[in-house]
């Protein structure tokens, strides 16, 4: 498994950007790609709640933007507080998981569990059966 440390704390930090007043949930995502970069990413809510943005796919449309097509996933850690600032297990929603999967089968996750300690799991057990489009 990767080394998650230098990215959870990202991920704490980049957490205190996000723009969150109809949740009042702060989420950061710190991520490696597999050249060595790191990209981070916060929520970012909407009055139009379903327009509002995941910090995990923030985090990869940074790295996107700046690797191009040839981003790659090695590992991404995802923080999440309360507006009080407390420490909460918020693991990738569905449609992240999806997301972290296509730049990285073997992408190693880091998240905090509800007794606080941060879980490490392989991003292909987060959702064994992903959509892939069939060949055509
Ligand atoms: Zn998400």
């Amino acid at each position: 498994m990767p080394d998650f440390t230098s990215l959870r704390t990202l991920a704490e930090q980049t957490a205190q950007h996000a723009y969150a007043p109809y949740s009042n949930l702060r989420v950061g995502a710190a991520l490696r790609a597999t050249s060595g970069a790191v990209y981070a990413g916060c929520n970012v809510e909407n009055a139009s709640y379903s327009i509002g943005g995941c910090a995990e796919r923030a985090a990869i449309a940074a790295a996107v933007q700046a690797e191009g097509a040839a981003f790659r996933l090695a590992a991404i850690a995802v923080a999440a507080f309360s507006d009080t600032g407390t420490p909460l297990p918020v693991s990738p929603c569905g449609a992240c998981r999806q997301a972290l999967i296509e730049f990285g089968i073997e992408a190693g996750v880091s998240f905090r569990q509800p007794d606080g300690s941060w879980v490490e799991v392989d991003v292909d057990a987060l959702l064994p059966y992903r959509f892939i489009l069939p060949a055509q």
